[in-house]
């Protein structure tokens, strides 16, 4: 299909974007709209990167110096990988037309923002007493006849006992007390996701918060995962309800300040947008 379509697989990402605002969520996923590159979304990109790697070297020197001195290069391979990447740096760029590279000085100063991330890391775990069993792995399951779900898990470690934790790192803050289980939402979805697969249960959700050098932890009930998939099974039934209408309702927050689509949202704009319902993809 060349036009627009409602996706049958979700990941807990799309999730997000439609339980946070249904309109961007149609913006994003269904129109595919450009968006211009953010700062925020480039560092978490290069400290995973370099947080992936980091893994594939012998254990005595998976060091915090290492892993600084390994920024330059995690940079350069997820600048080569997309070119976009220079707009996210340097604010003076006119998207997406611009053709100039991002400034020195832009560089330099995002580069100069990205070893406190690494630091924090160090803070809150010690890579060198033990390896990753999988890293940027890819799980996918059917959640519905109709419906399916699939994401890429940062890391998952599995002890000689067989014991499964799912590991995620975010370079934000961790959720203040109350807030945990929209965090949690997602690793839940991997561990649903790795059940239905591996005859080895989760034992254990990790989050790993780089803004704040925090954690989060959870041992997964068997209540939680048939609630996480219950919950996608709503939301789903919520975005074919929306789909079906052809609303797509504005759903403003703090979260409007870094939305792309202010221009194109009655809430920020008095833009008034008309939608038509569209096939759905890949049942
Ligand atoms: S500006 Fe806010 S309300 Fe409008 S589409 Fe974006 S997130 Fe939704």
């Amino acid at each position: 299909m060349t036009g627009p379509t409602l996706k049958a697989t979700l990941s807990p990402s799309r999730i997000a974007d439609f339980t946070s605002c249904p309109l961007k969520f149609r913006y994003r996923s269904i129109d595919r709209l450009p968006e211009r590159p953010g700062m925020e979304a480039l560092r978490g990109t290069v400290v995973h990167k370099v947080l992936e790697d980091l893994f594939d070297w012998p254990r005595e020197q998976r060091t915090e110096e290492a892993a600084v001195a390994d920024l330059a290069r995690a940079f350069a391979s997820v600048v080569e990988a997309d070119p976009q990447a220079r707009f996210a740096i340097d604010a003076s760029l006119a998207w997406p037309d611009d053709a100039a590279p991002a400034s020195p000085a832009a560089v330099s100063a995002f580069l100069d923002s990205l070893p406190a991330f690494i630091a924090r890391y160090f803070l809150v775990e010690r890579p060198d007493s033990f390896d990753a069993s999988h890293r940027e792995h890819y799980v996918r399951g059917r959640i519905d006849d109709d419906l399916w779900l699939n994401g890429y898990v940062d890391r998952i470690d599995i002890a000689p006992t067989g014991e499964v934790r799912i590991v995620d790192y975010k370079t934000g803050k961790r959720p203040t007390r109350g807030f945990e289980d929209k965090a949690l939402f997602q690793l839940r979805c991997y561990a649903l996701l790795w059940e239905q697969e591996h005859d080895m249960p989760v034992r254990r959700l990790l989050m790993l918060y780089l803004g704040d050098a925090e954690r989060l932890v959870e041992d997964p009930r068997r209540g939680d995962l048939t609630r996480t998939a219950d919950r996608v099974r709503e939301v789903w039934q919520a975005m074919k309800r929306a789909n079906d209408t052809a609303t797509w309702q504005a759903k403003p927050s703090r979260l409007c300040d870094w939305c792309s689509f202010q221009q194109r949202c009655p809430a920020k704009s008095g833009f008034e947008p008309r939608f038509e319902p569209v096939p759905i993809e890949g049942v």
